[in-house]
């Protein structure tokens, strides 16, 4: 009996650990969105993430994981996303992903780099692109462009990039 325990005891726990790493890796999730007036607004994180959008694809009604949308997009009187394959599809939906009626999320002041909770109306977003949290990020301080971490210089003027945030 103790030995039947002790083969099933590191089974649960990895099972535990899968299972708090994957909700722990998303729930993390920033990226950027496009408001309607095309301004662009860098997220550190988005806060109450929904887990799935819900939509209608050729009339039937569609659920996707919210992990493998890469983008949202307005399209004519549509949404067009786009999973993180790469795939486009054009449905019937909204921009509302997260539990409330607001888009919530974090945001950098990229002047300061001091992080701010925010949110906007879903219908004054064109656009939402999931990616990296801003804190991986880093700024050009002559351009003001954005750029990956794994980044040194900026590829438009040379100059130093420096963290998007103060740490
Ligand atoms: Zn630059």
């Amino acid at each position: 009996m103790k030995r039947g325990f002790l083969l099933v005891l590191p089974v649960a726990l990895l099972a535990v650990f899968l299972s708090l790493g994957q909700a722990s890796a998303f729930e993390n999730v920033g990226g950027y969105l496009i408001t309607a007036e095309g301004k662009q607004i860098v997220v550190d994180e988005f806060v109450n993430l929904l887990e799935t959008y819900t939509c209608k694809y050729d009339g039937a009604p569609l659920t996707i994981p919210m992990k493998r949308i890469k983008r949202l997009k307005l399209q004519g009187s549509g949404m067009a996303v786009t999973t993180t394959n790469g795939m486009t599809y054009n449905v019937l939906g909204s921009m509302m992903i997260c539990l409330d009626d607001y888009l919530e999320y974090r945001t950098i002041n990229t002047v300061t780099g001091e992080s701010l909770d925010a949110r906007i109306d879903p219908m004054l977003v064109e656009s939402v692109v999931f990616g990296r949290k801003a804190t991986d990020l880093k700024k050009c301080p002559l351009c003001g462009r954005t750029f990956p971490g794994e980044y040194l210089y900026c590829p438009y003027d040379k100059s130093d990039l420096k963290p998007l945030m103060n740490r």
